[in-house]
């Protein structure tokens, strides 16, 4: 189903907690309607590599203030990447690293650094044709989206999934440890004052825990295919 002249190219969003699928199924959902695919993480994670490349004390609000404003972010989108500059260095490739990961959502439930990311984002939808996937997206950062997803699924179905791209990663770790993490990161991303993470009002819930990739994709077009 590629966009053509006669379809509108519309917002779509993506939120959930980690490891629900959600990068998986955007970037599907993006090449099958010939959209851009945005990882808002990926801008979360920079601004949790700077602050541990620069030994930023990152739970000080006033230090990842300062941090911000001397802090050049640049991101383009090519294919189904969501490439990130940093200070002119691309910093893609660091920004799975697990103490990125952790202290992503730590700089996260800082007000200062969503307000600071807010136009970033808003930006890559001024025109539509975008699939984005995060925390709040459907909710703050494209309230006004065509269609809205909330991707979730259970915890051990979500820790195993980390596990295996951990492993595939070379990251290795402990199924464990990976199941405590993300239950850790999850609390805190419900649990913060700013965009928690929660459906928005007139998202469409998915539980992608017995589900394939191509079953939730599916799932999605059929929302999807009747706002075109
Ligand atoms: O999606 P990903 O795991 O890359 O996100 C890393 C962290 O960034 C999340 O745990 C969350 O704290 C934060 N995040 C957010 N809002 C978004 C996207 C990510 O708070 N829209």
């Amino acid at each position: 189903m590629k966009a053509s002249a006669k379809t509108r190219r519309l917002v779509i969003t993506i939120d959930g907690p980690a490891g629900a699928g959600k990068s998986t199924t955007a970037r599907a959902l993006a090449t099958k309607l010939g959209y851009i695919y945005l990882d808002t993480g990926a801008l979360y994670r920079a601004v949790a590599w700077k602050a541990k490349v620069s030994e930023t004390n990152y739970s000080d609000s006033i230090a990842i203030q300062n941090l911000l404003q001397q802090m050049d972010l640049h991101v383009t989108l090519e294919d189904d990447t969501t490439r990130t500059i940093v200070d002119s260095q691309d910093v893609t490739a660091y920004l799975r690293d697990p103490e990125v990961t952790r202290v992503a959502s730590t700089v996260a439930a800082m007000p200062e650094v969503r307000d600071w990311l807010l136009p970033v984002q808003q930006r890559f939808g001024q025109t539509g044709g975008i699939v984005a996937e995060g925390r709040d997206m459907g909710t703050r950062v494209f309230p006004d989206a065509d269609v809205k997803f909330f991707l979730k699924a259970d915890l051990d179905t979500r820790t195993t999934r980390r596990y295996q791209e951990s492993r595939q990663a070379g990251h290795g770790g402990n199924q464990e440890d990976i199941r405590n993490q993300i239950h850790d990161r999850d609390t805190r991303d419900q649990s913060r004052d700013i965009a928690p993470l929660v459906p928005a009002a007139d998202a469409v819930v998915i539980d992608s825990s017995s589900l394939t990739v191509d079953e939730v994709v599916a799932t999605m077009l059929e929302s999807i295919s009747a706002r075109l």
